[in-house]
């Protein structure tokens, strides 16, 4: 550091409050994000984050209780335990993970299907906890680099784009008013490396096991897996050089723990569903191209193989919607909600059918349920049409007007109804 950095920082420090000592490099940092603006700023943002990306993978439970066990084993060992650490396993095929300020961790179940043993995980959430302990969304925030709602709008369009990601194909009102997703730069990149296999030598794993890591994501990228290089990591890619400094940095360990077995057992319902979320896969691609029988066909044969996956629910009864089956529709999302509560994307859709079938009340509750998850502009839109059919103008207005302010198709079809009324 140079004096004059030093001299500016020391500057800052004493004229703002908002100086800390970084608890991973133990230096003084100005950043306008305090310890607890990054605690509020993940609470608030973690689940509509977990929403927009498939919600909680609930098909195998036990899958996400053991990655909790192995993420609180390397938060023991880190340098800010203090953190309200929480970990989720995420219903996507992206092979993805990320971190949020105040150590809001997920992973996707994309990802956990690429991984060999216990040892890899921890590479994966030991580099995250870096991210979340060294406080770099708060550092990339202070230099206004953090994406915002922005990031958000991106993510949206991609999904719009790319139904066959499994993303949620529905606009997204607000999300809280920060960010959930840092850009992170190369300097954090190799500091969540380096760092994160010291956590791993620290509860005991081998961290060479963060070199194949890095080995994985080269070979994703190179193999063009789908949405590998839009996702996430795209910020932040992989590379030989990177392998190798990592290798470098490896030789500093000898060995340690694989569980290579505990691992697998771990991943083997996922390992088993893996031709039903390929049937799925396809069944996607022949909804985003309106062949809705070939979608029905095929998500019925997922179905068939893993009954208990909602996802599955979900695009059969958003193909039957598609069909105009929205009695037939409602039977399927009903399955998918009692696989899974917590999730946005079914309670819209019903939502939608039961608004087309006149049940009024039902389609205000479930549509009223799904903004608690994710605010919609769809829920919000059919919101102002069961308002209308319910006789309830000024509420309709409501609803039209700020549905109408989000834009796009929807927006204009708002725009519409507010001249007609
Ligand atoms: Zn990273």
């Amino acid at each position: 550091m140079s004096i004059i950095r030093l001299f500016v920082i020391t500057f800052f420090c004493v004229l703002i409050s908002a100086c800390v000592t970084n608890p991973v490099t133990g230096k003084k940092e100005f950043t306008t994000m305090s310890p607890e603006d990054e605690v509020a700023q993940g609470t608030q943002n973690y689940m509509p984050a977990q929403q927009m990306q498939g919600g909680q993978y609930q098909v195998d439970p036990a899958l996400t209780a053991y990655v909790q066990t192995i993420g609180k084993k390397l938060v023991a060992v880190s340098d800010r335990k203090e953190l309200p650490y929480e970990f989720v396993v995420l219903n996507n095929d992206i092979p993805n993970a990320w971190a949020m300020p105040g150590g809001k961790l997920a992973i996707n179940r994309g990802l956990l299907i690429y991984l060999q043993d216990e040892a890899q995980l921890a590479a994966v959430l030991g580099h995250e906890i870096v991210h979340a302990a060294a406080r770099h969304g708060a550092q990339q925030q202070t230099q206004g680099t953090l994406l915002g709602v922005g990031t958000l709008v991106t993510s949206l369009v991609l999904a719009e784009k790319k139904p066959e990601y499994g993303l949620a194909a529905m606009g997204v009102m607000t999300v809280g008013s920060q960010a959930w997703q840092a850009k992170y730069s190369r300097a954090h990149e190799t500091q969540s490396d380096t760092v994160g296999m010291k956590y791993m030598h620290k509860a005991g794993y081998d961290p060479q096991a963060a070199v194949e890591l890095q080995e994985i994501f080269l070979k994703l990228q190179d193999g063009k897996e789908p949405g590998f290089i839009d996702g996430l990591f795209a910020s932040h890619p992989p590379s030989k050089a990177r392998i190798a400094a990592n290798k470098k940095e490896a030789t500093k360990y000898s060995g340690g723990l694989r569980n290579k077995s505990q691992y697998q057992k771990a991943i083997a319902q996922l390992v088993k569903d893996k031709p039903a979320y390929e049937k799925f896969e396809n069944a996607q691609k022949a909804m985003s191209m309106k062949n809705y029988i070939d979608a029905l066909a095929l998500v019925d044969q997922a179905i068939q193989q893993q009954p208990r996956e909602n996802l599955f629910w979900d695009l059969k009864g958003e193909a039957l919607l598609r069909q105009e089956k929205p009695t037939e529709a409602i039977n399927a999302l009903t399955q998918s909600i009692e696989q899974n509560p917590k999730y946005f994307k079914p309670y819209v859709m019903r939502g939608v059918a039961y608004q087309a079938t006149n049940k009024l009340d039902l389609a205000e509750k479930d549509l009223l349920t799904s903004q608690r998850y994710l605010p919609t502009q769809d829920a919000v839109y059919y919101l102002g049409e069961v308002y209308l059919s319910k006789g309830n103008r000024s509420k309709a207005s409501e609803y039209f007007q700020q549905a109408a302010q989000a834009g796009g198709e929807l927006g204009a079809a708002a725009t519409k109804k507010l001249e007609s009324m």
